[in-house]
């Protein structure tokens, strides 16, 4: 009996209440379960065998597709060299050859790598190297950070204090570290922009409302995705990276892009922050770092940053007292190591860009479709807005489990769908997400 038959002769019997499903529905869910049993390439598959198209690369994860040999060859090398060691005073191979690799595809300049475990880990650690940065300047009073409405940065406490979602915020509210927010960049006059909308960059000013309201003397860092991915498929406008930019050098304010979702080749270039062409002064990493196979995240920094952080310790000083005890996880590290070392045999980043045009046209030609009432993308990334339903914010769910049922994989965000197929798909699997999408979008009425 294959391994697909026998879970499709105990699929009740797999289902249990101890598993408290993330970010879940779970009574929906349990009405209602949705497996994955297996995947390769391009495909999930369900108990029953069906495949299912990722149109969203796990979650914004497996660039390179499933299955991906060349990745479990090297976990079961590194399981079977040195398995487990923490990186709390002692090396191990594997961190310096990822951190080296790593660096090779950052902008010049951000190549002090700290591993963390997971995107959420990423931010947190990065406000916390922001705050240690200024105080080692001598500039301690710089406590409070700048971030966006429709935010998302994990949900950490760093995370959910960032974030720019009421329902992430709820409960968790008033806890954690301050910020401040600044408008989305979400405008009316934008809508059905492909790429980079035309107008908008004045958003930017309110980083300098801020820096008058609070002084910028108490601000530490503002905090962006490049294009805010999971909340929508946020694109900034021209010019307003490059306004926050100027205003945070201004100000002495550290720039952290989060490109867990950008990075890695989303956008057609290895970090989206490339293809904005902006530096920033710290960027989160984590997600596409293994592929998905492992979990892990990083932290890339200026050498400045670092530099100061560390100089400020003394000799047989700890100068951060920060780490996870997977930090650097020899097995995360053969991971990535193998992650990035296909990510440059493939040539897959500007591979990703050549798809982006065909990506984008069948994207865009949604457009007039009754239940769609805007859309947003960039690279192989790509955001739909739908009419609400009668409970506004539920279209996206509805959409997405009749989605699933029809054979496609996609996140939904409230009334949005959002797409990141993997980035070595071919064109003919783009057309068949788009013919999918476009069918089940027909039979809804809004
Ligand atoms: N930052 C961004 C921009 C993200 O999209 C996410 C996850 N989608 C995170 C941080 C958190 O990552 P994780 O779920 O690995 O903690």
């Amino acid at each position: 009996m294959t391994l697909v038959t026998m879970m499709t002769a105990h699929y009740q019997d797999i289902l249990n209440d101890n598993f408290w499903l993330p970010f879940t529905p779970n009574k929906d869910f349990r009405n209602d379960p949705k497996l994955f049993v297996r995947a390769e390439g391009d495909y999930y598959y369900d108990p029953d065998g069906r495949a299912i198209l990722d149109g969203v690369s796990g979650l914004f994860a497996s660039a390179l597709g499933h299955g991906r040999k060349e990745l479990a060859e090297a976990v079961h090398r590194q399981m079977l060299t040195l398995d487990f060691t923490a990186s709390f005073y002692r090396g191990h191979p594997g961190a310096f050859a990822a951190a080296k690799a790593l660096s090779a595809l950052l902008p010049p300049g951000l190549d002090r790598i700290f591993f963390v475990g997971s995107g959420s880990e990423a931010v947190d650690t990065a406000l916390k190297i922001a705050l240690a940065y200024h105080r080692a300047k001598g500039r301690g009073g710089r406590n409070i950070f700048v971030s966006r409405e429709r935010a998302y940065h994990g949900v950490n406490f760093g995370g959910v204090s960032l974030s720019g979602l009421p329902n992430n915020r709820r409960n968790f509210d008033g806890v954690g570290p301050r910020v401040v927010h600044m408008r989305h960049t979400w405008l009316a006059e934008n809508r059905y922009s492909r790429g980079q909308p035309g107008h908008g960059d004045f958003l930017a000013d309110d980083l300098l409302r801020l820096i008058t309201l609070h002084g910028a003397e108490n601000i530490a860092a503002c905090v962006v995705e490049p294009i805010a991915g999971s909340t929508g498929v946020l694109v900034p406008p021209v010019g307003y990276l490059e306004r926050l930019r100027q205003i945070c050098d201004r100000h002495d304010i550290l720039l952290i892009m989060d490109e867990v979702i950008c990075g890695f080749g989303r956008t057609g270039r290895a970090f989206a922050s490339q293809s904005f062409n902006i530096r920033p002064d710290i960027i989160t990493l984590a997600k596409a770092i293994t592929n998905g196979a492992l979990p892990m995240g990083a932290v890339a920094v200026s050498r400045d940053i670092h530099d100061s952080i560390i100089n400020a310790g003394g000799e047989r000083e700890i100068e951060f007292f920060h780490g996870y005890t997977w930090s650097a996880h020899p097995v995360a590290c053969a991971a990535a190591l193998a992650t990035l070392a296909i990510y440059q045999e493939e040539n897959v980043f500007a591979a990703a860009g050549a798809l982006s045009g065909h990506f984008l046209q069948r994207l865009f030609a949604l457009q007039g479709q009754p239940l769609v009432t805007d859309i947003r993308g960039y690279g192989l990334l790509g955001g739909i807005d739908l009419a609400p339903a009668a409970n506004a914010g539920q279209r996206g769910y509805e959409v997405q489990k009749k989605l699933f049922d029809a054979g496609l994989h996609l996140k939904s965000t409230g009334d949005a769908l959002i797409i990141a197929p993997i980035l070595v798909t071919g064109l003919e699997r783009i057309d068949r997400l788009f013919e999918i999408l476009t069918r089940v979008l027909s039979t809804i009425k809004p």
